[in-house]
């Protein structure tokens, strides 16, 4: 696993596949997603890595249900003293109390579809507590008040976190920023509902994004994310 730090208070780690983020307050840690199934061990490298200890993880905050977000979290919620968020409408899935609900590719473009067949096959997410259920506009206790943005679409749950006070913003799979290019994330359960999240988290005034795949924006991030909404969409 590869770690980047993008702001002394923000740390990017980077799975296998899909990438989770480490928010440092002084009073501990916030883990944004979870990694693959696996990753809990890797996590706790992390925080090691930059100077702080498995046990100064406060909580972890998962933005959709997708193995490649959740998978980590049942073992890392495990170490203890850890409460588990996530959104109302993917907490059953979270939970194990549901099945995950595959994407629906009719309106996708057809290489969408052919990127999903091709994918590596993920372990299984292991199902973990959710401890809170948020919703849209609910406030988060880290970051100066971390705000959840409702991001449906990709999944029915996907949520992105904005933190106003510092510009920060985790997108989740809501859009995703690869080979150079800000874009609607793909596998998407219903794509015309993402895509109108895509525009409502346009709109949000940011200097950094943090996305479930691909580099980080660090400056300027929601010229980037206004300019990934498709023309004539607006
Ligand atoms: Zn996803
Ligand atoms: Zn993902």
């Amino acid at each position: 696993m590869e770690i980047v730090e993008l702001l002394p208070r923000l740390h990017l780690l980077r799975f296998e596949v899909g990438q989770a983020y480490l928010w440092r307050d002084d009073d501990g840690f916030t883990l944004i997603d979870s990694g693959i199934a696996g990753a809990g061990p890797a996590v706790a490298d992390a925080l090691r890595g930059i100077g702080a200890k498995p046990g100064d993880l406060r909580r972890v905050v998962l933005t959709h249900f997708h193995e490649d977000h959740v998978g980590g979290a049942a073992e890392i919620a495990a170490w203890g003293g850890i409460e588990v968020f996530a959104h109302q409408a993917d907490a059953a899935v979270i939970r194990g109390e549901a099945p995950a609900p595959p994407p629906v590719f009719t309106d996708a473009p057809e290489w969408e579809r052919a990127l999903f067949e091709g994918k590596p096959q993920l372990p299984a997410a292991p199902p973990v507590r959710v401890d809170h259920e948020f919703e849209d506009a609910d406030v988060l206790p880290f970051g100066g008040g971390a705000r959840v943005v409702a991001a449906p679409g990709h999944t029915p749950g996907s949520s992105a976190v904005h933190l106003p006070v510092f510009g920060v913003l985790f997108l989740g799979d809501a859009v995703a920023n690869v080979e150079g290019r800000t874009m609607l994330g793909v596998f998407n359960m219903d794509r015309s509902r993402a895509l109108e999240s895509l525009r409502v988290l346009s709109r949000l005034d940011a200097e950094v994004a943090c996305f479930g795949h691909g580099d980080a924006i660090v400056g300027a991030a929601s010229a980037a994310l206004r300019a990934a909404v498709p023309r004539g969409a607006a």
